[in-house]
Formats: C-alpha cells, sequence, structure tokens
C-alpha cells in the first residue's frame, strides 16, 4: 500500500503544513471548516498562516529536530510552496505521510525536468533548451530563434530568475545577471491569452478539476483571473485533460496548477502549451473560495485526508479574481464598499512593492429570487 492510501484523517486530526504564506492560510481556513487542525511550520516570524492556528513552528527547514518534533505532533504534512528543501522533504517523509509525494518535487523544482516530463507525455511546450554557460547559450540561441526567454532552473517565481533576449542582446551580460550555473532557454510564445487548470486528485486516482482559467499578469505578477475562460469548449477540454493526464502521470495526491498558454495555430484551432505545474493550490484558483460550491483549498484538504473529492459546481457566470499588490491593499475600504464584492486581506506587512496582500472575487450576476409580495398586497386585474 503506498503512504497516500494509509491516510484517513477523523475530524480532530492534524495537518501539517510547510510554508506560512497566504496560501497555508487559506489552507488552514479550509481546514477548520471541515473540523481538522492545522499546524503550520514556517521560518518567518511574520508568517500570515501564524495568525489563524494554534499551533505553529517557527524554525528554519534546516533544523532538523524541528521537524521532526513537527512532524510527530500532526497526522500528514503538506506543503504551500515548491520549494521545500529536499533534506527537510526526507525528514519529514519518514516520519508521516507527506503529500503530495516529495519525489514529485524533484520534478517541479526544476524547470528543464518539468519540461522533459510534460514532453514524455507527449504534451507541447514552448521549444526549450538546456543552458549551463554562454557558450551553451550561443548553442541553444542557433535552435531556437529569438526572442526568447531565459530562466533560471530553480527558485524562479513571478518572472524572477527570468529575462527577455532579443538579437543584439549582450548575452554574456544576461548570462553574468541571471547568476547560475543552470538554465534554460524558451522560445518566447506569442499567446494569444494564458490559461490554468486547477486539478485535485484523490490517492484512489480520482480526478476533479475546476473551470479553465484565464489569467492576465501585470509585471509578471498575476493581476486578475477569469473563470471560466473565454475559449471554445474543446480547447477547454483540452486544457482539462491535460492537467489531468499530469496528475495521472504523476501519482499526485492534492491539488495542483497546471498553467498553460493558447496560442494561435492559422487557420487550425489553437494550441494549448504547458508553461508550468505548480504541485500546490495557486493563486488562479482563488476565485474557488466564493465562486464555486467547494474551494480549491478544500478539495486540497479532502485529497490529503483521504476523503472523497467533491464535485465543484460554479456559482456564477463570470467570476473575476482580482488581486490586491503592494499598495492597492490601502484600497480596501474602497473595496468593501463594492457591491457584491468579497474581500480577503491577507493581514500581511508593509505592503511592499509586488507582494500579494489580498485579493477580491466577484461573481457575475445571476437573476436571484425576487422577494414575493406579501399575501393579499397583489394588485388583481379586477382592481
Ligand atoms: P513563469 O515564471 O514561467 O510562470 O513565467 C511568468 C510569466 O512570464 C508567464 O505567466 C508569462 O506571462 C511570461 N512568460 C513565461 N515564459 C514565457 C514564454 N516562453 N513566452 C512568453 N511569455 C512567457
Amino acid at each position: 500500500m503506498s503512504t497516500s492510501n494509509r491516510v484517513k484523517l477523523k475530524p480532530g486530526n492534524t495537518i501539517g503544513i510547510l510554508g506560512g504564506g497566504q496560501l497555508g492560510r487559506m489552507l488552514a481556513m479550509a481546514a477548520a471548516r471541515l473540523g481538522l487542525r492545522c499546524q503550520i511550520f514556517s521560518p518567518d516570524p511574520d508568517s500570515p498562516a501564524f495568525d489563524v492556528v494554534l499551533n505553529a513552528t517557527c524554525a528554519e527547514y534546516a533544523d532538523v529536530e524541528a521537524l521532526e518534533t513537527f512532524a510527530n505532533d500532526v497526522d500528514v504534512i503538506t506543503y504551500e510552496f515548491e520549494n521545500v528543501p529536499a533534506s527537510a522533504a526526507l525528514v519529514l517523509a519518514a516520519r508521516r505521510p507527506l503529500l503530495p509525494d516529495r519525489k514529485i518535487l524533484e520534478t517541479t523544482q526544476d524547470r528543464l525536468a518539468e519540461k522533459n516530463f510534460v514532453t514524455k507525455l507527449g504534451i507541447g511546450t514552448a521549444a526549450y533548451a538546456d543552458v549551463s554557460s554562454v557558450s551553451s547559450l550561443r548553442e541553444a540561441i542557433a535552435h531556437i530563434s529569438l526572442p526568447a526567454v531565459i530562466k533560471t532552473r530553480r527558485f524562479g517565481y513571478d518572472g524572477k530568475g527570468q529575462a527577455l533576449v532579443r538579437e543584439g542582446d549582450d548575452l554574456s551580460q544576461i548570462w553574468t545577471e541571471l547568476g547560475t550555473k543552470s538554465a534554460i532557454l524558451e522560445a518566447f510564445v506569442p499567446f494569444e491569452r494564458e490559461i490554468s487548470v486547477i486539478a485535485a486528485r484523490s490517492a484512489d486516482g480520482e480526478v476533479e478539476c475546476f473551470d479553465v482559467t484565464e489569467n492576465e499578469h501585470r509585471d509578471h505578477i498575476l493581476k486578475i483571473s477569469r473563470a471560466p475562460a473565454a475559449i471554445p469548449d474543446e480547447l477547454a477540454q483540452e486544457a482539462l485533460g491535460i492537467a489531468a493526464r499530469i496528475a495521472t502521470a504523476l501519482d499526485y495526491v492534492g491539488v495542483l496548477a497546471v498553467e498553460m498558454f493558447v496560442v494561435a495555430n492559422g487557420a487550425a484551432r489553437p494550441k494549448v502549451l504547458v508553461n508550468e505545474i505548480a504541485p500546490r493550490v495557486h493563486n488562479s484558483g482563488h476565485w474557488t473560495l466564493d465562486g464555486a460550491s467547494i474551494s480549491q483549498f478544500e478539495q486540497h484538504i479532502r485529497a490529503i485526508a483521504g476523503w472523497p473529492l467533491g464535485r465543484p459546481a460554479r456559482h456564477g457566470n463570470a467570476i473575476t479574481m482580482t488581486n490586491l499588490i503592494g499598495d492597492e491593499v490601502l484600497g480596501y475600504q474602497e473595496w468593501l464598499a463594492v457591491p457584491g464584492a468579497s474581500v480577503h486581506l491577507y493581514g500581511k506587512s508593509p505592503p511592499r512593492p509586488g507582494r500579494k496582500m489580498g485579493h477580491v472575487t466577484q461573481v457575475g450576476h445571476k437573476v436571484g429570487h425576487k422577494l414575493a409580495p406579501p399575501v393579499g398586497t397583489t394588485p388583481s386585474k379586477d382592481g
């Protein structure tokens, strides 16, 4: 029996979460709704997730003793970020089930391994090449025409650790500024739109996906998500199928996000290319908190608890999620006054530029039930 099949939590059990950001916070809140407790492990004393749990461990991921004590306190362990150090994952997995499995991190922490994995499944990505020096960058450019995007293989997020490479650029300078020995060069994708699929997979292999979401980035940071994406049904089915295949091929337990590009393809149907897999709940799934019967956070908790997944139903016709980034959060009072808006603040300070401080969900209008006039007040035809 695999580790994941052994987990069957009961209300009152405790889930350990690595990482104390807003994702950990929203996971803990979803767990609480299901009668489950959470304990957060984070090295940052200002972790927003600490505010919503009774027990927290504030220690470094290299602190083996703290990891062991944390593992002993909980029934199952999960994570809210993909860069969990392999050594920490090993210590934890030896003591308690760690879900999703730590081997998945080996694939998703490395852009090259991730692209190779997706390509092996026969799923399209941007053309890419391994780059480990200026000379291999030159070679890669010979295969992948410019413009192209160079990305560090590890630890990149929100556009950090990547740069656009154009004709005539100083390659030595780009390579030095990237500050790594392992990178990939990707063809620049002239996408029509960016989409993502949030998929959940249970230990039994059941997969449930939320509607395909369309994402708009500003300065490489997600600004707005819209669900469902304004794409033809055929394309949506293709995107959902890709996410389900990836989840199954990884033998995944929990929620993952697959970010994709939709690219025009002449007179033919547009193509879907996978950009990135996030082995965790994802910003583009935040709309599910207010816009669906079950949120991505609850799905993840259900999956790692060994509980049946929900079959999420969308509440509105068109849902918009707007991130409040940096100073934008200072306008929360105005958002609170917007009819129908659901405001989420993560309790972070200070609002540094580029920092995700909160989000707002607006569920597209549906005609609600009309209040029936009190009996006897309906004017009758005969007066
Ligand atoms: P990533 O860190 O790979 O998710 O990239 C962040 C954002 O940069 C994406 O959401 C895209 O908007 C943009 N981007 C990344 N890779 C490419 C590419 N190969 N072509 C065009 N835009 C890209």
